[in-house]
């Protein structure tokens, strides 16, 4: 009798054992490595197309409902929820328009959002991009200039939606692009320069076609060191770009532009309390051009929204309550390992009020977990223990330390 392993035979290919590097067996048949990685980028393949972006697929959430999915995860900010909202919406509205219906065409509505670093601009354009499944990249505008000089070509952000997009054109164009830090491409003075700014302003104008809709050819690869590579047209017309800054002093203009409305005794008391109350929520395309951007560009980002600076009762919130929250995160890592973590109000309370005496803001509420946390993540999981609590006490001991350590370090 033959030997039974010289006559298996890949059920796919009929390759023999003796022609593959590996032959599987299954019930009533065999396949071999190849078929097996075959089938395999097939099925990638096929995920791949259903997982595309189908605008018809999408189900459009109505601003209500958009709004109430981003408090899930963004705490407070309710004006810049409520106008995102609104234009997310119209955006995709306008997506689906059919040309043909009448003589209206609903133009685009690129977003800027106004406030202080680190209140959340960025994760409302990153919550937004969850929540419809598109692609998203994020830009730092001082990295931008214009072809020719050092940095990185305008061209540059639509290669890195591109890469977020997997380098599937199509859904790259129905993507989002969040341009931080676009207050750092002011121009230095509100009047025209006589001399070139050649940072500012040239990018400003570079930026405005691919704002605006337009057919950009785009290295795949990014910018310059590639200089062989095939360019890849992409249409922006359909690509949302919310831009971000934190316009430092834009308050001073603001104000300017109130008092110089309010005349006599009874009016300047009028703009003494309006000053008190945090200008930002009186901003107006006005106060950006005084800012240094262009008249062009506040045209081509039509709706504008600010930030609210955080207070305490919101840094406190915002350690607890959005769904992937700093301390939300702690417990899971701990409850992977089979330890209930939990955190006294007073330590909660301690937490918020060091960031706010490091002038941290939000983003330092994460270190100082991370500064209080770090020894009982080293120890916890080698202890036989099922539960931690985290009192003030215990972390004022180990901001404490880490402060001295930080002093000894410097
Ligand atoms: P910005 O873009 O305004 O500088 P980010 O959106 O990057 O700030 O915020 C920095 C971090 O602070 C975020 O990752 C988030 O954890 C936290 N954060 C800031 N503002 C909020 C907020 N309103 N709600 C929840 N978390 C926030």
């Amino acid at each position: 009798m033959a030997k039974k392993i010289n006559t298996d035979k890949c059920s796919f290919c009929g390759r023999e054992r003796k022609e593959v590097d590996l032959l599987i067996a299954g019930i009533s048949g065999h396949i071999c490595d190849r078929c097996a990685e075959q089938a395999h980028s097939i099925i990638l393949e096929e995920i791949k197309k259903e997982s595309s972006f189908d605008l018809n697929s999408v189900k459009l959430l109505k601003p209500r409902e958009i709004k109430e999915f981003v408090d899930q995860y963004v705490i407070g900010q309710d004006q810049a929820k409520r106008v995102l909202a609104v234009s997310v919406y119209n955006h995709y509205k306008r997506l689906t328009q059919r040309i043909d219906d009448d003589e209206t065409e609903i133009e685009k509505s690129n977003i800027i959002l106004v406030g202080e670093t680190g209140t959340g601009k960025t994760l409302l354009a990153r919550t937004i991009a969850r929540m419809l499944h598109v692609p998203f990249t994020i830009v730092d505008a001082t990295v931008l200039t214009e072809a020719g000089y050092v940095g990185e070509d305008i061209e540059s952000l639509l290669t890195r939606l591109l890469q977020a997009a997997d380098y599937d054109v199509e859904a790259a164009q129905r993507g989002i692009v969040f341009i931080d830090e676009i207050d750092k491409i002011a121009r230095k003075s509100d009047n025209p320069s006589i001399t070139r700014d050649v940072s500012g302003e040239g990018v400003q104008q570079g930026l405005l076609k691919l704002l605006e809709g337009a057919i950009v050819n785009v290295p795949p690869q990014g910018g310059r060191k590639h200089p062989e590579q095939k360019l890849i047209p992409v249409d922006t017309k359909n690509i949302l770009f919310i831009a971000g800054g934190a316009f430092d002093g834009i308050e001073r203009k603001i104000a300017n532009r109130l008092n110089t409305k309010v005349i006599g005794y009874s009016a300047a008391k009028e703009a003494d309390r309006i000053e008190r109350e945090n200008l930002l929520q009186y901003i107006s395309p006005q106060d950006l051009k005084s800012f240094g951007l262009i008249p062009e560009i506040i045209g081509r980002l039509p709706v504008l929204a600010h930030l609210n600076p955080l207070d305490e009762k919101v840094l406190r919130n915002i350690l607890t309550e959005p769904k992937n929250s700093v301390i939300r995160q702690y417990k899971k890592l701990f409850k992977i390992d089979g330890i209930n973590l939990e955190f006294g109000e007073d330590a909660l309370q301690y937490i918020v009020d060091k960031a706010i005496e490091f002038k941290l803001g939000a983003r330092g509420l994460r270190s100082i977990c991370e500064s209080i946390m770090n020894d009982a993540m080293f120890d916890a999981p080698s202890e036989k223990i099922d539960s931690l609590f985290i009192s003030k006490e215990y972390a004022e001991g180990k901001i404490d330390r880490s402060i001295i350590k930080q002093l000894k370090a410097s």
